[in-house]
């Protein structure tokens, strides 16, 4: 059976003498492994669409459980991530972050919208590296389920909270006066960052990294989402510790 379908390379591996094993986050099939043969070959037409953080268009065929590349050519290569290896490794970060919080073989156009408009935005250079991620961590870990209620004061209900407080564990806001042990490890983000957040949250998936915000505030906001984002997915991420040594 032959599949059309778009998708992005999250990770490649080399496999036998020249063939690759893909993960794929495709928008019809979810996230798959797919073998690639011959993509290694130094006249394969698929070399390039198979590359990592490469989104292509795939004729895939699928047989007795395996799904191997007919075709394929590309849809976007993202240039810009290519040549930095800040920006690679952040780009790397973004897929892997992907591939941890998918759910295997369930195709989800919102998880894969917000990891493709984030590499355009990275290379692009459409905004500062820090405000992509923290906006795609937030994004992306409210698409996984784990949207945080950013609303009101959880003890008062005001809807502005005083000096707004943001709980990392419960995923909860309060003002500095109202907050207690219950909110658990937490920060203060001020007023600016809690509407970048709640920015990031409502927003449509096409616009949810355009704001505007001074760079004092992009480096809390960017700490409040990765604390989020790695308290929930409980884990750390190798990329992620790259892109700081690099950076
Ligand atoms: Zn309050």
């Amino acid at each position: 059976m032959y599949i059309n379908t778009k998708g992005l390379v999250l990770r490649e591996a080399r496999y036998r003498e020249a063939d690759r094993i893909l993960t794929l986050y495709t928008e019809d099939c979810g996230k798959i492994t797919v073998s690639a043969h011959g993509a290694l070959s130094k006249r394969s037409r698929i070399s390039a669409p198979t590359q990592s953080l490469t989104y292509s268009d795939f004729v895939l065929d699928y047989r007795k459980g395996i799904y191997s590349v007919k075709e394929a050519s590309v849809a976007e290569y993202f240039n810009g991530l290519r040549a930095d290896i800040g920006k690679y490794s952040l780009a790397c970060y973004f897929c892997e972050a992907v591939d941890v919080l998918c759910i295997d073989e369930t195709p989800d156009k919102n998880m894969l919208r917000t990891v493709l408009n984030a590499l355009y935005a990275l290379s692009n250079d459409m905004y500062s590296p820090e405000q992509i991620k923290a906006a795609f961590e937030l994004k992306l870990i409210s698409a996984a389920g784990f949207q945080p209620d950013t609303g009101s004061c959880f003890v008062c209900g005001s809807e502005e909270p005083e000096e707004p407080v943001f709980g990392i564990e419960n995923g909860v806001i309060c003002c500095r006066k109202c907050c207690n042990s219950s909110m658990g490890i937490s920060m203060e983000i001020g007023d600016n960052v809690l509407k970048a957040m709640r920015y990031i949250i409502s927003s449509n998936i096409k616009n949810y990294i355009s704001f505007k915000l001074p760079k004092e505030d992009i480096i809390t906001l960017s700490q409040a989402c990765e604390a989020f984002f790695l308290r929930h997915t409980g884990r750390n991420f190798n990329s992620l510790e790259y892109w700081k040594t690099v950076n």
